[in-house]
């Protein structure tokens, strides 16, 4: 089986974790690639992280992050400084626990959107709350770009309507604390509409003994999915690694330098 964990912190992994280390257990168990979200710009280590197989760079914003952004962003791409190209933009959105207001929040909320549809790259969207604007945004875009509701934390009802707008819904180790929301959420969508992610460091699976989440947990924690969807494991990690490969690309791999 193999596995990809569309939404992983490597770069936030905790100070004296070994990066190494911590790939080669997860490849151990499958998981073959990993995309690293932005939260302030480009990820941190983008240097370090590029000579990793498998391993793939978004650029984004996270909306607690805003304030990192200068007054008058440059047109343009803004991760050209970084030197690498992402596969994704994100993660960004709104989150009603954010210090900002919502007005702020937002407007770097579709100054991304934006971006991902112009570079033709996919949104990775970060929700917490603001559900139905959030949706009213993007429904309203003339070009929508390709998305993906990372670590979905609202209904089933909401998440269908982002999935008839073409957005990926991606699950991780968190849902599995409340099995009979992960059921409602799982019976309302159709299969070729989910991803699966770890989210780690955080998120630590109900299962997991270590003091933080890690990559190597995916297959366990898609074990886990599999079994509240009354699906082989076999089938899901497929139908799930091939979603995934859909939304992210096969080819493009990191380009640093
Ligand atoms: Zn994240």
């Amino acid at each position: 089986m193999r596995w990809f964990d569309t939404h992983c912190h490597l770069d936030r992994l905790p100070a004296g974790s070994d990066l190494a280390a911590t790939l080669l257990r997860s490849r151990k168990v499958g998981v073959e690639k990993i995309v690293v979200p932005g939260v302030a710009g480009s990820p941190q280590s983008v240097a370090e992280l590029s000579t990793f197989t498998g391993v793939s760079m978004a650029w984004g914003v996270h909306p607690d992050f805003i304030n990192y952004l200068k007054a008058e962003e440059p047109p343009g791409k803004p991760w050209q400084a970084a030197g690498f190209e992402p596969v994704a933009v994100g993660e960004c959105g709104l989150d009603r626990r954010s210090m900002l207001s919502i007005e702020e929040q937002e407007k770097v909320f579709i100054w991304q959107l934006e971006l991902a549809a112009e570079y033709d790259l996919p949104a990775i969207i970060h929700l917490v709350g603001h559900y139905q604007r959030a949706f009213d945004l993007l429904k309203a875009m003339a070009k929508r770009p390709r998305c993906v509701m990372h670590s979905w934390s609202g209904s089933a009802e909401m998440a269908k309507r982002f999935a008839g707008l073409g957005a990926y819904i991606s699950v991780s180790g968190g849902h599995l604390r409340r099995p009979e929301k992960l059921a409602r959420l799982l019976a309302a969508l159709p299969v070729s509409s989910l991803l699966l992610e770890t989210d780690a460091p955080d998120m630590i699976p109900p299962f997991w003994s270590g003091e933080f989440n890690e990559p190597s947990a995916l297959p366990l924690i898609g074990s886990a999915i599999a079994e509240v969807a009354g699906m082989p494991v076999e089938k899901l990690a497929e139908i799930l690694y091939n979603n995934s490969i859909r939304l992210f690309g096969e080819s493009r791999q990191n380009q640093h330098g």
